[in-house]
C-alpha cells in the first residue's frame, strides 16, 4: 500500500553568509517513503541536512522545492510542501515533533498541565475538566503519575521531562511522530528506559515515526529501517540489519566503521575509515557524486555524474555509480 509520506525531490534551501550571495541548499533533492507503523531512522553527520528534513515535514519550513505527499486518514493524499498556514492546521495536529532538549523545549514557568494539555487547548480539543483528564491518562501512558500534573519542569530528572515532552507531543493522536535526537542528551541508563518508552508506544497507539539521530547503535536498536544523508542528499536506504551487515554506499560504509562495537572481542581487525577532508560546504556542494570528495571509491567519473538512487536488492537503494559492484564492510552481529 502507499507510504504514509512521500517525499519527492525535496529541496530546502536558505541564504548564505551575508554578501557570499550563495545558497546553504540544506536538503538538496531527497527523495524518502516513510511507511505506516514502521520506525525509520534516518542519520549522517551534524550539517547533513537531517534536522532541517525533520522540520520541513512538519513545515517549520517551507520548502523551496519538491513534495511531501501525504496520505490523509481518509486515504486521500494531500502535498504538504505547498500549503499555506491555514490549509495546514489539520496536519499540524497529526504530524508532531519531538526534540532533543528537554531542558529548554519546556517552558519552566509553565505547570505539566499546561505544557502538555497547551496543544489541546490551542486547537480547541479539550478544556477544563476533559483537559485535565486527558493530561493524566497522558501522564499515564508515559510513565508518569497523574498527581504529577500541577508541578513545574524543574522538579524532574531529563528523563522525566523527555517523558513530558514525549505526552505534549501525543496529545493530538499524531499519525506521524518525527523526533530529533530525542534521547541523545540522556544519561546511557535513561536512554534505555525512553527507548523501550518509544518503542512501546510505537506498538501500543499505531505510531509512524521518523527517528532523527547521529547515534546508529540507538538507530540500530529502535529502527525497522534506515536512511543515511549525505550533505543534503539521501544516499542510502535498506531495512536496518541489511544496512548493518552489508552497507552499499561508501559513505555508509565509513559510518558504520567509526562505531565501536558494542562487545570488544567482536572488533577482530575492523578499521575504522578515516575520511579524508571536512564535510563540503553546502552552499558550494561538489559537482557530480556529492561524496566524490572524500570516497575512498571515487574514480574521474563521480566528479562529474551525480549517481541517482537506484534499487540495488528489494526495498534497498543506494545512490553510488558502483553499488552493485563494490563489496563493503558491515558493522557485523554485534549489537
Ligand atoms: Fe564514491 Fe563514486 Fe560511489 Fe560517489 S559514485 S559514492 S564517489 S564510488
Ligand atoms: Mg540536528
Amino acid at each position: 500500500d502507499s507510504p504514509l509520506l512521500r517525499v519527492e525531490d525535496l529541496q530546502v534551501h536558505f541564504p548564505g553568509r551575508r554578501g557570499s550571495g550563495g545558497l546553504v541548499r540544506a536538503v538538496d533533492g531527497v527523495g524518502l517513503e516513510i511507511h505506516h507503523g514502521e520506525t525509520l531512522g534516518l542519520v549522517g553527520e551534524s550539517g547533513c541536512g537531517k534536522s532541517t528534513l525533520g522540520r520541513a515535514i512538519v513545515r517549520a519550513y517551507r520548502p523551496t522545492a519538491g513534495q511531501l505527499h501525504y496520505r490523509r486518514a481518509d486515504g486521500g493524499e494531500v502535498d504538504l510542501a505547498g500549503l499555506g498556514e491555514r490549509a495546514l492546521r489539520p496536519y499540524r495536529q497529526e504530524i508532531r515533533m519531538i526534540f532533543q532538549d528537554p531542558f529548554s523545549s519546556l517552558n519552566p514557568r509553565m505547570t505539566l498541565r499546561d505544557i502538555i494539555g497547551e496543544p489541546l487547548k490551542v486547537n480547541r480539543v479539550a478544556r477544563g475538566r476533559a483537559l485535565q483528564e486527558r493530561v493524566a491518562e497522558l501522564l499515564t501512558t508515559v510513565g508518569l503519575r497523574p498527581e504529577h500534573m500541577s508541578r513545574y519542569p524543574h522538579a524532574f530528572s531529563g528523563g522525566q521531562r523527555q517523558r513530558v515532552a514525549i505526552a505534549r507531543a501525543l496529545a493530538l493522536h499524531p499519525r506521524l511522530v518525527i523526533a530529533d535526537e530525542a534521547v541523545s542528551a540522556l544519561d546511557v541508563s535513561v536512554r534505555a528506559q525512553i527507548l523501550n518508552l518509544l518503542a512501546r508506544l510505537q506498538a501500543d497507539l499505531d505510531l509512524t515515526t521518523l527517528f532523527i539521530s547521529h547515534d546508529l547503535s540507538v538507530v540500530r536498536q529502535l529502527c525497522d529501517r534506515v536512511a543515511v544523508m549525505y550533505l543534503g542528499r539521501v544516499v542510502e536506504v535498506a531495512p536496518t540489519e541489511e544496512l548493518f551487515a552489508r552497507p552499499r554506499h561508501p559513505y555508509t560504509e565509513a559510518l558504520l566503521s567509526a562505531v565501536p562495537a558494542t562487545h570488544p572481542s567482536r572488533r577482530g581487525g575492523r578499521d575504522r575509515i578515516v575520511l579524508e577532508g571536512d564535510l563540503p560546504d553546502p552552499s558550494d556542494p561538489p559537482p557530480g557524486c556529492p561524496f566524490h570528495t572524500r570516497c575512498p571509491y571515487a574514480v574521474p567519473r563521480c566528479s562529474t555524474e551525480r549517481p541517482a538512487a537506484v534499487e540495488v536488492a528489494p526495498g534497498r537503494t543506494a545512490a553510488c555509480h558502483f553499488a552493485d559492484e563494490l563489496h563493503l564492510r558491515g558493522a557485523g552481529q554485534a549489537a
